[in-house]
């Protein structure tokens, strides 16, 4: 095997295909497609793979997975998501989306790569492109993860539940990684916890429909609903661990039809996000307690409580995430590379690894021009990174963290 000198190895800014990487972006980005309905961008991806000899299968319809073995050495899934968003873009870029879609209940909508999941697209084939034409540089099995619906949080689940993992060989690690407002050519890897889980709820509660002249006759289920809302949020402020962070938002609430009735019912949506499970279960308990507490007292029936969705952990191994950060830091530059914080947003990519129960590491990229003010955040329709040294640094940053495990010259005894 060929040892590589730093400045010549695969992340070598040089070894990009520069002008065919801004190629694949510019096209993605202009045709961005909804969760669970990445129909084109499938056929887009496996069209590339085809074209770098890639063996790849279908899985959970619009996920593709590419297989590339390479001789002996561990099996590591480098994994990036594909849908986009119902967001009408404004960011006014020569290559901005016009597309529309269709939502499940057929309403017709804009559709945007509001949340950067293009950059991930063009940063894996690019990276495997990179990878492919260098096959002395390493060693060992590499699986591409093309998945669908991350903004959903069903793409993950419905991969694992297509088989995945007996389609494709078992991982020894997960990576994945995202595009952030961090400034463009920026490396963050948190040690721990990478992204809060989340937890949505939907409640319904029960009152007795009267006069709004005659409270007497009724139970109210907006004062009840009203009650629950405020409770709720004495849950992270008077029982958590304060060194424990928790978030209760309730994002939607509706009852009634008019002024003078009261109405029979309330509906209204929870948005929970933890990082730990001890405290995920403590304040789902907690959240559980205080609706059918506050609805006893209410003298009102039993709410419904249904689960709308949930994001599990995205959390980084220790070890792993220290072993990607050092190979990041000498392949990047030690200036662009320094230990994160986690974000309070959510991520389903923590159901691929955890299903088969093997270690992950999740890091973020910036995309933005520091010099540019306040950029603005993921799922704007103002979102637009800057392409370069975004997606260099997106595709680097790939080859090195998959080198990391499987480049020449690893210490792989330990795994
Ligand atoms: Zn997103
Ligand atoms: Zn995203």
């Amino acid at each position: 095997m060929t040892a590589h000198p730093e400045t010549t190895g695969p992340a070598d800014p040089a070894r990009l295909d520069t002008e065919r990487m801004h190629r694949i972006y510019r096209h993605l980005h202009a045709n961005p497609e909804l969760s669970m309905k990445e129909y084109a961008t499938a056929d887009f991806i496996e069209a590339e793979l085809d074209d770098l000899d890639i063996a790849h299968f279908r899985c959970a319809g619009t996920g593709v997975v590419g297989v590339v073995h390479n001789g002996e050495g561990p099996v590591v899934a480098f994994r990036a998501d594909t849908d986009a968003l119902p967001i009408r873009e404004e960011t006014g870029l020569e290559y901005a989306s016009e597309a529309v879609g269709t939502l499940d209940d057929g309403t017709e909508v804009p559709v945007m790569h509001g949340c950067g999941h293009d950059t991930h697209i063009t940063s894996a084939l690019t990276a495997a492109r990179v990878l492919v034409s260098d096959l002395d540089a390493w060693s060992g099995t590499l699986v591409l993860v093309f998945q669908p619906g991350e903004e959903t949080a069903v793409g993950a689940r419905a991969m694992v539940d297509d088989g995945l993992w007996n389609r494709a060989p078992r991982p020894d690690v997960v990576l994945g990684q995202h595009v952030m407002s961090l400034p463009a050519g920026a490396v963050t890897v948190s040690h721990g916890a990478a992204m809060s889980m989340a937890d949505s709820l939907k409640v319904t509660v029960y009152g007795r429909q009267a006069h709004g002249s005659q409270p007497q006759a009724s139970v109210d289920p907006i004062v009840l609903g009203a009650s629950i809302v405020t409770r709720l949020q004495t849950i992270v402020s008077r029982e958590l661990d304060p060194r424990s962070p928790a978030v209760i938002t309730c994002g939607t609430f509706h009852a009634g039809f008019k002024e003078n009735i009261i109405p029979g019912k309330a509906e209204f949506t929870l948005n929970i996000r933890t990082f730990e499970p001890e405290v995920r279960d403590q304040v789902l308990a907690a959240v559980h307690r205080v609706i059918t507490g506050e609805a006893a007292v209410s003298n009102a029936p039993e709410p419904l409580i249904e689960e709308l969705y949930r994001f599990p952990q995205c959390y980084n191994d220790p070890d792993e995430a220290a072993r990607v950060e050092a190979a990041l830091r000498a392949g990047l530059g030690e200036d662009r590379v320094s230990e994160g914080v986690p974000d309070m947003g959510s991520e389903d990519f923590g159901e691929l690894s955890e299903t088969i129960d093997v270690p992950s590491v999740y890091w973020f990229f910036g995309g933005f021009d520091p010099v540019d003010g306040e950029p603005p955040s993921n799922h704007s329709p103002y979102f637009a990174p800057v392409m370069e040294p975004t997606l260099a640094t997106g595709a680097r940053a790939a080859i090195t963290g998959i080198l990391a495990y499987l480049g020449a010259g690893n210490d792989r005894s330990g795994d």
